[in-house]
């Protein structure tokens, strides 16, 4: 046996468990080694974040481009709360070194191995072709379709937000350029549009594009994944061979599709259930103990899904979820009122 535990994607969650893992003999696969991450700037609770990078020795103040104090969401300005952008790139590519990578084949999904560990985000490569649900990761209907690029421009540490019912578009700082995309539900033309009316409303000149692409975040609420849905389990056994789902895999993505942050908390949770349960020869209980731990996140998530569902439903069920369970990120006032009536009344 090469590996005690073998870890597919080297993404955010894959790379924070091989770390956390250092004691133990642990193989990372990366099928796309050379592709963008995923260009998510944003830790949103920035000081979970800090905390669990200590563990591992990694100062997350080296990979931070701004603080974010502020927030314009659909005009009304907000103050936000323990929200950084920061550099992915450079981040990913840190996290990979100094650990075990070794080459995707179109067999090693299989390995002889005591764990497997699917970190391959919203694609669930292992999980899926374990199971045969669903041929390669989720299907469509379970995934928002985001557009972004990256816009030449001068920085000021604020976000802006465009927002309706249907999903919304973002913009913020990063270097010297400004991250901007949207994520609707009625698809890619109308994330171009709500891109579109956010910049309209900015007032920052926005220089040359420096790239252009579209990718997919996962929509699933983790708590409503029933065991015939298509994208359920997430875990199984293959084999007699436990394999874990961290990260977006795990439906690590809240209601809004950031996902970077609870990447890192299911790395360490499942982290905990490992080492609890080692040297894993009790498959069931090591899944047990997994499926304990992650609970608490996939509650957490499932609140964030609670209010991204109510401000859909209009201004007095979107009240009523942020009175019921308040707001990480941005402080509750009537200024914030606003900015919620304004979301939801906007077409
Ligand atoms: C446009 C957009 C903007 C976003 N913005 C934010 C944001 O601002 N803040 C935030 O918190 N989140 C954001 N997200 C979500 C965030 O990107 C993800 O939730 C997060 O990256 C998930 O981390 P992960 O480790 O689970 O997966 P990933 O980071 O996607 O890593 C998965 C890894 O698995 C590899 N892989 C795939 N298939 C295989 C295979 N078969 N074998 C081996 N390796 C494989 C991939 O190449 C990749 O390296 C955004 C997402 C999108 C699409």
């Amino acid at each position: 046996m090469t590996s005690e535990i073998r870890i597919f994607g080297a993404g955010v969650a894959g790379c924070f468990l091989a770390h956390l893992l250092e004691d133990y003999k642990v193989e990372v696969v990366e099928r796309y080694p050379n592709s963008c991450p995923h260009c998510a700037f944003g830790w949103a609770r920035y000081d979970t974040v800090r905390k669990m990078h200590k563990l591992i020795g990694v100062n997350t103040e080296d990979y931070i481009y701004h603080k974010i104090k502020r927030a314009v969401v659909n005009g009304v300005e907000l103050k936000v709360k323990n929200v950084a952008t920061f550099d992915k790139r450079e981040y990913i590519k840190d996290m990979r070194d100094g650990i075990n990578l070794i080459n995707w084949e179109p067999t090693c999904w299989y390995s002889d191995t005591k764990v497997l560990i699917d970190a391959t985000g919203y694609r669930r490569s292992i999980i899926s072709k374990c199971l045969g649900t669903c041929p390669e990761g989720a299907t469509q209907d379970m995934l928002i379709t985001c557009v972004q690029e990256r816009l030449r421009s001068f920085t000021e540490p604020v976000i802006y937000i465009y927002g309706n019912r249907n999903g919304y578009a973002w913009a913020f700082p990063l270097d010297d350029t400004w991250h901007v995309g949207a994520g609707s539900k009625r698809g890619m033309t109308d994330a171009e549009l709500l891109v579109r009316r956010l910049l309209a409303t900015i007032p920052v000149d926005f220089g040359k594009r420096r790239c252009k692409c579209v990718a997919p975040v996962m929509h699933v609420d983790p708590l409503e994944l029933s065991v015939d849905h298509p994208c359920a389990p997430i875990a199984a056994k293959i084999h007699g061979i436990p394999v874990i789902t961290i990260g977006e895999a795990a439906f690590c993505t809240n209601g809004v599709g950031e996902g970077n942050t609870s990447a890192v908390e299911s790395a360490y949770l499942t982290y905990g259930a490992l080492k609890s349960t080692y040297p894993w020869n009790d498959s069931d209980g090591l899944v047990k103990q997994y499926m304990a731990n992650m609970a608490q996140l996939w509650k957490r998530i499932h609140i964030s899904y609670e209010r991204t569902r109510a401000i859909e439903k209009g201004f007095w069920n979107a009240l009523a979820a942020t009175l019921k369970y308040g707001n990480e990120f941005l402080s509750f006032s009537p200024k914030a009122l606003l900015a919620l009536w304004r979301v939801t009344h906007e077409r």
